[in-house]
């Protein structure tokens, strides 16, 4: 059976079971193949249980044989190593999980498997999720499939490569200021950060919890909204998800844009952006034209105090979370201690990678006696002026354009010693963790060797089914050569 990595999607791969063309088990023999033959270089992947993946898929077909079918039967999908799978090793690619097994499935894994869903692996990250470039993995570097000299981004950046090189044709990610959208900017995928509390986080690792959400890596603005049916809707086990209907969101996928109106936020098309990601941008823009949208002029006046909100509410969440690695519950436990207070400080000093340290540093600090107000409290309240900007522009335009990131994938090793340059990287897309909104990235057409590039579409909360339409009237107007 031969396959073509290059364009197989969820779509494509169902129907190709549904003719008899092939059978699950081919399938995932055929990408745990290809994962062999093409991960020593690229590095997507922490681990890969062929044996596990192979009897979800032999059980899968036997399932379709007795007249079973659903979008996702025998798809077969990698997911990030921080969302729990039951039986798999969930290390959050780091060495204080190392050796770490899920009790329990992630919520949303569950949804997925109740859908036939193969589990093939768990792909690479930064340590926690804290990082843009997944350097800060404390077991691997991941290579960006379009220039291995670069990064994949990150924080989900083994999720955006695995897709990009063919190593699965849908992955799960997570997103706490742009850990989707950046890596599938980068690597030439589709990403979508769901509205806050439209996916369960039950069984994701927390990193900071009123930010992070579950959300897909595709090729298609299709798939992602097959996945994102599958694993939306209100969770018991996750007070913070919300009871919205979850809609058909392929059934909203149109080709056409009339009398949509798209808003440009002015504070995203500033001096010193790549020159090549604006005119990107641009083209975009207007191909949504000639497809019948309407363009507006939109601003977003508290965009320039995203990145410090973020990393003041992000670092704060996080210091919390990570207290719960010490040493006595979970993974690894530092040998040779004295008495448990030297246990905590040996198990997490040697347990966790230089960004993770910095950040529950940073993150104690802000919310330390007497600095409270003056960072903690004062990032809430300008949070609350950077929702109020996306509800204002929300009454002039229905979804908002712009570029996912300021800059195309930058070289390996070239940001890892300078922890704010890595932090501005999240320029464009932290605003819609700290908002709530979704936010999906479409790749936009790039010639011969130039590096992908993300379109980024931003909707109101519960706005994802017009954000699909809008990216997959793109991605459709783009394949077909304008
Ligand atoms: N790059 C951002 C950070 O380092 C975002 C990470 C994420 O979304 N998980 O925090």
């Amino acid at each position: 059976m031969n396959f073509d990595f290059s364009d197989l999607t969820i779509a494509s791969a169902q129907a190709a079971m549904e003719r008899g063309d092939y059978t699950s088990e081919a399938l995932v023999s055929a990408l745990i193949a290809r994962i062999a033959e093409k991960d020593a270089e690229i590095g997507a992947y922490l681990t890969v249980d062929e044996g596990y993946a192979l009897d979800q898929a032999r059980a899968a077909d036997a399932a379709r044989a007795e007249g079973r079918q659903g979008p996702l039967l025998g798809i077969p999908i990698g997911i990030k190593d921080l969302l729990n799978v039951e039986g798999q090793p969930c290390t959050c690619a780091s060495r204080i999980l190392e050796g770490y097994a899920s009790p329990y499935d992630a919520t949303a894994v569950a949804r997925l498997r109740d859908a036939g869903v193969v589990f093939l692996g768990r792909t690479n990250m930064d340590e926690f999720a804290m990082g843009s470039s997944t350097e800060n993995s404390a077991f691997r570097v991941t290579r960006n499939p379009a220039d291995t000299e670069r990064v994949p981004g990150g924080s989900s950046g083994g999720s955006a490569a695995a897709v990009a090189a063919g190593e699965a044709m849908a992955t799960l990610g997570t997103d706490t200021g742009g850990s989707i959208r950046q890596p599938a900017a980068f690597c030439g995928c589709v990403g979508l950060k769901p509205t806050y509390g439209r996916v369960s986080r039950y069984g994701l690792t927390a990193f900071a919890s009123s930010l992070d959400q579950i959300g897909p890596m595709t090729r298609t603005v299709r798939d992602s909204a097959i996945l994102l049916g599958a694993m939306a809707g209100q969770d018991p086990m996750d007070s913070t998800s919300l009871d919205v209907p979850v809609p058909d969101y392929c059934a909203a996928l149109t080709t056409d844009l009339t009398g949509v109106r798209l808003g440009l936020p002015r504070e995203y098309f500033v001096d010193g952006m790549d020159a090549g990601v604006l005119a990107r941008i641009n083209e975009a823009v207007e191909i949504c034209r000639k497809l019948g949208a309407t363009i507006v002029d939109v601003s977003l006046p508290h965009t320039e105090y995203a990145i410090a909100v973020y990393y003041v509410v992000a670092t704060a969440e996080a210091s919390a979370n990570l207290a719960r690695f010490d040493g006595v519950r979970y993974g690894l436990r530092a040998e040779g201690a004295t008495d448990p207070i030297d246990m905590y400080g040996k198990t997490r000093a040697q347990g966790f990678g230089p960004e993770v340290k910095r950040r529950v540093i940073l993150g104690t600090y802000v919310l330390s006696g007497g600095y409270y107000d003056a960072y903690y409290l004062k990032a809430q309240k300008v949070r609350t002026l950077i929702r109020g900007d996306f509800e204002k522009a929300f009454e002039q335009c229905d979804a908002i354009l712009t570029p996912t990131t300021p800059t195309p994938a930058f070289k390996v090793g070239e940001n890892i010693n300078d922890p704010l340059k890595m932090y501005l990287n999240d320029v464009f897309t932290a605003t819609a963790n700290l908002a709530g909104i979704p936010a999906l990235s479409v790749p936009c057409p790039v010639a011969g060797s130039e590096l992908p590039v993300g379109l980024q579409i931003l909707g109101p909360a519960f706005g994802e089914e017009l954000v699909l339409r809008v990216g997959h009237a793109y991605q459709s107007k783009v394949e077909e050569g304008n």
